[in-house]
């Protein structure tokens, strides 16, 4: 019996059900079984765990193998993403690795054509190291997906929405199409642009939701982490067999600063969604062409509107000259020019440049991603000082006529 699954901790297999309103729930850590009733779950900050008799089947024994704060974090995470599992690692693409681990060679994948640039990067990877190919289409149009479903499609990897450029994906209808006529295999949604906030893909149809814990759950950008919820204790058990055998689950103080900074995902996003509609309605009517599911003028608005409960704090707007993008993501004094997003701070960036670069320029004409693409990432400040820098901004890049 060399194969069987090492023993997992038991209280990482989600307890509680959700009793009260995202808001109260997210806030809400169940730590009763706390032996001195801490009010903030503690940082198990060991690597061992002594056993009581010579054939040791304590709960814990390795940290690799599973440590109470980690077990915490992932029984929260599972609550609120409506998940029978969750897992955390090390990053959100430690998360795509563990999952894409359950591909075997000569399986495929396919995914959408506007994806994060490190998951393209990955998938690039195991196309030619382990032979697993992915399909690129366009996810918009749901009927593209079903020339490549075969007995060897294995994973069907969606964004909604994508980013940088804000497209829509129908997880329902996907989902369906998906499970009818491959019944092997698993539809897995990066959920990250949405946090489980706005959006939860396993109540859509999808099998499997992870996110970059870097961004909204977090919080703060003073941590990478990557979660996955599984919404079979199954395909749980599988994901967790790859951590255990890699060794990238979260360690102890990183897993409670992801458990503190989630409690206030729900403020957070509902302050920055607020102040980048405002923006966004700001740049239409000064005639720019903007990214966003908020607007009426987005092509899928009624598609996210049925999937998720708000358009987010991404947007992204085209200016028609690279050179007057730079100059405004440089003009920009209270946006810091950086990658990523879900922090609470406000970020400017050209993600052609920066986190898209490594997609190849011929590849992202292909997938029109265009050059002058600026990409907003809103934070919490108060959105007037947000709309006069970036009205300033505006004005000295030439984008707008000086004042
Ligand atoms: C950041 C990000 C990732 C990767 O997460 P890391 O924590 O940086 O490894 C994956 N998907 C999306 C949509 C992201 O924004």
């Amino acid at each position: 019996m060399t194969d069987i699954l090492p023993a997992s901790p038991t209280a990482s297999v989600a307890s509680t059900t959700r009793k009260y309103r995202f808001a109260t729930e997210v806030v809400t850590v169940d730590n009763s079984d706390d032996p001195h009733n801490a009010a903030s779950v503690p940082i198990y900050q060991t690597a061992t765990f002594k056993q009581k008799t010579a054939t040791g089947s304590g709960e814990y024994d390795y940290s690799r193998s599973g440590n109470p704060t980690r077990t915490h974090v992932e029984n929260h995470l599972a609550k609120i993403m409506s998940a029978e599992r969750a897992l955390v690692v090390t990053s959100g693409m430690g998360a795509l690795d563990v999952i894409t681990r359950l591909v075997s060679a000569g399986e495929e994948i396919i995914a959408g054509d506007d994806l994060y640039g490190g998951t393209n990067r990955l998938l690039t990877f195991l196309a030619k190291s382990q032979n697993v190919k992915t399909h690129h289409i366009d996810t918009t149009k749901s009927d593209s997906i079903l020339p490549y479903l075969s007995d060897k499609t294995r994973l069907v990897l969606l964004e909604s929405p994508t980013n940088p450029l804000i497209k829509i994906s129908d997880i329902p209808t996907i989902s369906k199409y998906v499970h009818e006529r491959c019944p092997n295999a698993l539809v897995v949604v990066d959920n990250t642009m949405m946090s489980p906030y706005l959006q939860r893909p396993l109540e859509l149809g999808a099998d499997i939701s992870y996110h970059s814990g870097t961004k909204y759950l977090s919080g703060h950008h003073d941590l990478m982490a990557g979660v996955i919820g599984s919404k079979t204790a199954a395909v749980g058990d599988e994901l967790y067999y790859v951590i255990n055998a890699t060794g990238c689950g979260l360690s102890p103080f990183d897993s409670w600063l992801l458990l503190r900074g989630v409690k206030t995902l729900a403020v957070r996003m509902d302050k920055q969604q607020a102040s980048c509609i405002r923006i966004a309605n700001y740049l239409e009517d000064q005639g720019f062409k903007v990214h966003f599911p908020g607007l009426r003028s987005h092509p899928q608005h009624d598609l996210h509107a049925s999937m998720a409960s708000g358009p987010g704090a991404v947007l992204s707007f085209e200016t028609g000259d690279t050179g007057i993008s730079e100059r405004i993501v440089e003009g920009a004094k209270l946006w810091s020019i950086s990658v990523s997003f879900g922090c609470v701070n406000s970020l400017i960036s050209m993600p052609c440049r920066m986190s898209h670069a490594s997609i190849p320029a011929h590849v992202r004409a292909e997938r029109s991603l265009p050059e002058d693409l600026i990409r907003l990432c809103v934070g919490i400040e108060d959105v007037e000082d947000l709309l006069e820098d970036l009205e300033q901004a505006l004005h000295i890049s030439g984008a707008l006529p000086s004042k």
